[in-house]
């Protein structure tokens, strides 16, 4: 008998599922998404801490609550300062300088 397995799976795809959200990520995602923004926030371009009471923050470029996904494509990593205040705005609500024409998705 299988005992225990299967609901702690099926625990975590609730979770996972709150938001109606598709995909996944692990740490080596967030790493390459770090390396990408040269360890900067991608919202604020302030350096990222890795460690300490200000250490940076996974954030949904689209919120979960509006539909964006745990891809990775659909994550960045932000400074809690800025991950607090876009909270689940859409990026562009945020930071409306960020797309602006000529501006980088990956700056
Ligand atoms: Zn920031």
């Amino acid at each position: 008998m299988i005992r225990g397995g299967d609901a702690y799976r099926s625990k975590h795809r609730r979770r996972a599922q709150q938001h109606g959200a598709v995909g996944s990520f692990d740490k080596w995602d967030v790493q390459i998404r770090f390396g990408k923004q040269k360890g900067l926030c991608h919202y604020c371009d302030e350096k990222l801490d890795l460690i300490g009471p200000n250490k940076f923050q996974v954030d949904h470029f689209i919120p979960l609550s509006k539909g964006g996904s745990n891809y990775m494509n659909n994550l960045v990593c932000a400074c809690p300062d800025c991950n607090r205040a876009k909270s689940d705005k859409m990026p562009w609500e945020y930071r409306p300088a960020r797309f602006e024409v000529g501006c980088k998705r990956d700056g």
